[in-house]
């Protein structure tokens, strides 16, 4: 009974991902088993690839190839309004939209105490650091409007009380439960405008 041990430790692998339960592990599993063997083995290079190629930007902790993203090492881009946001699809929507000129820092994750995120995952400390380094006027908080992003907020205010930095959050024209990465410009520019002080 059940799968050979090679077929057992993908689903076990795949069943980690976020939103992936034993069936669909299996599914997923069975699905690579039938796949060309060029198309599996082009899936498992470019999941090495992208997390042994890849590292988190020295400034905003986003994903990139280098040791500066482009944002960061871009002189264009004003340093004195940070926006906060919890993952790089968060970047990808306010640079789509355009309505932010700034540069970001990604959190890379909101706390969820139940999934084992916890305020030491979200690298609070490096950007208390970041601010306490100066040149930094304004942080708005780009949180999704949900209970990680509430809580994320309050732990946020709290770290940042210290440094006396302006720390204000978007507008809550975003529908509750939505994320910012599905958003669009509209709303996007109206929450950003429309922001309020946290602290
Ligand atoms: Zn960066």
């Amino acid at each position: 009974m059940g799968f050979p041990r090679s077929v057992e430790a993908l689903v076990r692998e795949l069943e980690k991902l976020p939103g992936i339960g034993r069936r669909s592990a299996e599914r997923l599993a069975l699905h690579i088993l039938k796949l060309p063997h060029p198309e599996a083995v082009a899936l498992a290079r470019a999941i090495r690839d992208a997390r042994v190629e890849t590292r988190r930007c020295v400034d905003c902790k986003n994903v990139t190839d280098a040791e500066r993203c482009e944002i960061c090492a871009d002189p264009e881009r004003a340093s004195s309004t940070l926006l906060v946001v919890e993952d790089p699809r968060d970047v990808e929507a306010f640079e789509r939209a355009g309505v932010h000129r700034g540069r970001y820092h990604v959190l890379m994750g909101a706390l969820n105490p139940s999934d084992g995120v916890e305020p030491r995952h979200l690298g609070i400390e490096e950007l208390v650091a970041r601010v306490r380094a100066g040149g930094i006027e304004e942080l708005v908080l780009a949180l999704d409007p949900d209970f990680e992003g509430d809580g994320t907020a309050l732990v946020l205010a709290e770290a940042l009380r210290p440094t006396g930095i302006k720390i204000t959050r978007l507008a809550r024209g975003i529908p509750a439960g939505s994320s910012i990465e599905h958003l669009n410009r509209a709303v996007l520019q109206d929450a950003l405008e429309g922001r309020r002080p946290l602290l």
